[in-house]
């Protein structure tokens, strides 16, 4: 009687231990439509967006959100009331505000474009009530411009699209918004998976 009870006990322990594990195993998909882009730059776009799917799935980035903060004293800025493990929650269910996004799976709903300002520093924007995001094709051409940057970016644009913000113009802070911070994170990771 003694022998079983154990046997069900450390079963059950067992259990408890796993199923928060299971839950975070949850598969995270990227889902790809875009617009207006060159053939060229559509391949860019795509081996970014596969980047993007395989950082979101790696535990270490998911660490580096729980840990943000911690060795700096500063933690994520404009973070809609949410803690670290909140952002990272709202990540990984990745349902978007403009509506119609299916849980675990990030919608990018590219737009190529060309801005009429020549000297243009947005690789990528966003507009309200608009589920797109709309990515500057100077970049996209720029052979400097990593894939590893066009996944940033596309991290960056795709956090406003679940609701997340930042200051307009550049002050001390704004690095630290979930949209600059993690769009960083992402690029820094492709970097260090290798391209
Ligand atoms: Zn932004």
């Amino acid at each position: 009687m003694k022998k079983i009870n154990l046997l069900v006990k450390t079963l059950f322990g067992g259990l408890v231990i796993l199923l928060p594990v299971l839950a975070q195993a949850q598969t995270i998909q990227v889902s790809l439509d875009a617009q207006g882009l060159s053939e060229r730059e559509l391949i860019r776009v795509r081996e970014a967006s596969v980047r993007v799917e395989e950082v979101f799935n790696d535990p270490e980035f998911a660490q580096r959100i729980l840990a943000f903060g911690q060795a700096t004293g500063v933690g994520f800025q404009e973070s809609q009331g949410l803690d670290n493990g909140e952002i990272l929650e709202r990540i990984q269910r990745g349902v978007e505000l403009c509506g119609g996004g299916e849980l675990h799976r990030v919608d990018l709903r590219i737009q190529g474009y060309i801005s009429f300002n020549p000297w243009s520093r947005v690789p990528g924007q966003v507009k309200n009530g608009d589920c797109r995001i709309w990515l500057n094709r100077k970049y996209l051409r720029d052979p400097e411009w990593r894939v590893a940057d066009i996944a940033g970016t596309l991290a960056h644009e795709w956090m406003h699209l679940l609701g997340f913000t930042h200051a307009y113009r550049e002050t001390s802070l704004r690095s630290f918004s979930v949209p600059y911070a993690i769009g960083e994170m992402v690029t820094e990771r492709v970097v260090e998976r290798g391209e």
